[in-house]
């Protein structure tokens, strides 16, 4: 017999089936265990299209907003794909089952070892988890067939852009810190192309390149 979660997964499934046409994605997603990314206080919650809160004032990002981002970024079998912002580990489980080799970093030890424990359990084996540098992405693992932002930054980055590979993507929400427009950034031989996908809502980017700890401060990610 099909459990409440299961059918709650079926019904979320079916809803991202009427917005995304990928069906690399969708399947990705079918195969990722949601519920295994989110607190157990909020697991009868893990297949509803909402962000969920995971500590530190961070969020995992809602369902739709995740296939949206991963079709967006059209990861290849054969393709290095950066995500900044680690959170729980789901969009990098999502991500590692569609591309090569995944590095994700995040800035919260405490967030960073919880995924990385994860991911492992999980058998996400071509996932690396790393700790946030000085210096925003992973210069020294650039470039980058595709990088994924899951925070939201005042502006694009430059030292982003500067990690994409030719021909190499870029999906990251840009704009105030109670709203972002979704952005995907093409680098092309000639230069770059910037298209916007939609309004969104994300928790800061914080550090350089991005907002200041300071400016951050009393943000509430559900008011
Ligand atoms: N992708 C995550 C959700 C991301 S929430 C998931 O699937 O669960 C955004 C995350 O970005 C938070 O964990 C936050 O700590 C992290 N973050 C913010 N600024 C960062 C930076 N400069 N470098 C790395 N991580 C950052």
């Amino acid at each position: 017999m099909e459990g409440e979660l299961e059918r709650a997964k079926r019904r979320l499934l079916e809803h991202l089936a009427r917005e995304i046409s990928d069906k690399r994605v969708l399947s990705a997603m079918a195969r990722v265990p949601r519920e295994a990314f989110i607190p157990k206080a909020s697991i009868h919650l893990a297949y509803e299209d909402i962000p969920l809160p995971i500590g530190r004032e961070q969020t995992i990002s809602q369902p739709i907003i995740v296939a949206m981002m991963t079709e967006a970024l059209a990861a290849k079998e054969t393709d290095s794909v950066l995500e900044i912002g680690t959170g729980s580990g789901y969009q990098a489980a999502v991500l590692s089952l569609l591309s090569r080799r995944v590095i994700t970093v995040e800035r919260f030890p405490e967030l960073a070892e919880r995924a990385e424990g994860l991911l492992r359990r999980l058998g996400y084996d071509n996932v690396a988890v790393q700790l946030a540098g000085q210096v925003l992405g992973c210069p020294e693992e650039a470039p980058f067939d595709g990088i994924m932002v899951t925070a939201g930054a005042p502006r694009l980055p430059r030292i982003l852009l500067d990690q994409m590979a030719d021909g190499g993507r870029l999906v990251i929400p840009v704009g105030s810190q109670r709203e972002q427009n979704l952005l995907l950034v093409k680098r092309e031989e000639d230069g770059y192309t910037v298209k916007s996908l939609g309004p969104c809502r994300f928790v800061p980017l914080v550090g350089r390149g991005a907002w200041s700890q300071g400016e951050t401060n009393g943000y509430e990610p559900f008011l």
